[in-house]
């Protein structure tokens, strides 16, 4: 078991691929292919990420972050009066209600609070979250979003451009710290909203990030302890919801964030070389079998089987 995986498990396991993120259409049609030719019929990334329409009925997140599904999925538009759908040929902008809302509202604040002239929405989930084919391990329950860490243009983007169009990089090639040519205030404004946020239960970035928010942070700090570090994230944040209230049937298996700030000796942890450059993921991952998410889940994908 290599670094990444053994970390895995003694963390909250999330995107395992994450310098895939902001992968361009193309790279991302090719991976999506070579998934689909080793896959089982039977699989359930192949099953949930085929799935072009959202389960109906109210909305209610199933199982858990990585092995969990979505009923009464929402799209957020593709357009909005503060932020842009990015990398639309994917077609991961579909979350819980709570969580769609929850973007839109940040979005507005962060245009207002934070500096921000809208936000650029990466990856959500499918139209009945589930695993996937690329990419992310989590983001199964619609529950989570990446956002981008790159202002959004004056100028609206086409399609095109937001399928292509880079992310910029914050972090240092060696990983110590963020790179003072990318880092700005604006950035931990917005890190600080959205971790001060109701609902919300952690926010993934890589650590030079949350090392720059230890040190730029002032009295009040709080709110570091939902800043979470993980590998990849250097140019995007993972933003997670708590389950919501009435969705009886979402599991959060991982424990909140030990007390304090996360500063201090827990961010030195990861800036040991091993944990810096770790092995790097399999680039074909294993099928995922539908007996290992909830009941109600198989159920949404049973035309397909
Ligand atoms: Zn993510």
């Amino acid at each position: 078991m290599g670094g990444l995986a053994v970390a895995c498990l003694l963390a909250a396991c999330v995107v395992t691929t994450a310098a895939r993120a902001q992968a361009t259409a193309q790279a991302e049609a090719a991976h999506r292919r070579a998934e689909l030719a080793h896959l089982p019929a039977n699989a359930a990334q192949r099953l949930f990420g085929l799935e072009r329409m959202p389960a109906p009925g109210p909305a209610d997140a199933i199982g858990t972050y990585t092995r969990g599904c979505l009923e009464g999925a929402v799209q957020l538009p593709a357009d909005g009066p503060d932020w842009e759908v990015m990398r639309p040929s994917r077609d991961r902008a579909w979350g819980h209600p709570a969580l769609i809302l929850f973007i839109e509202r940040l979005a507005a604040r962060a245009a207002r609070f934070a500096g921000w002239p809208g936000l650029l929405v990466g990856d959500i989930a499918q139209p009945r979250g589930g695993p996937m084919l690329t990419g992310h391990e989590s983001h199964n329950l619609g529950l989570e979003a990446d956002i981008w860490l790159t202002p959004m243009p004056s100028r609206r983007l086409s399609r095109a451009a937001r399928d292509e169009m880079p992310a910029i990089d914050l972090v240092q090639a060696d990983g110590l710290a963020v790179d003072p040519a990318t880092w700005r205030p604006a950035d931990r404004s917005l890190l600080e909203l959205a971790a001060k946020s109701p609902g919300v239960d952690r926010i993934f970035v890589n650590a030079a990030i949350k090392k720059a928010l230890c040190r730029e942070a002032g009295g009040d700090r709080a709110w570091l302890r939902r800043i979470r570090p993980w590998w990849g994230h250097m140019r995007h944040f993972h933003l997670r919801l708590a389950c919501p209230a009435g969705d009886t049937a979402c599991r959060n298996p991982v424990p909140p964030p030990p007390p304090g700030d996360g500063c201090g000796r827990q961010l030195a942890w990861w800036f040991a070389p091993a944990r810096l450059h770790p092995p790097p993921s399999a680039p074909i991952k294993p099928p995922i079998s539908l007996k290992s998410l909830p009941a109600a889940c198989a159920v949404l994908v049973r035309n397909l089987r």
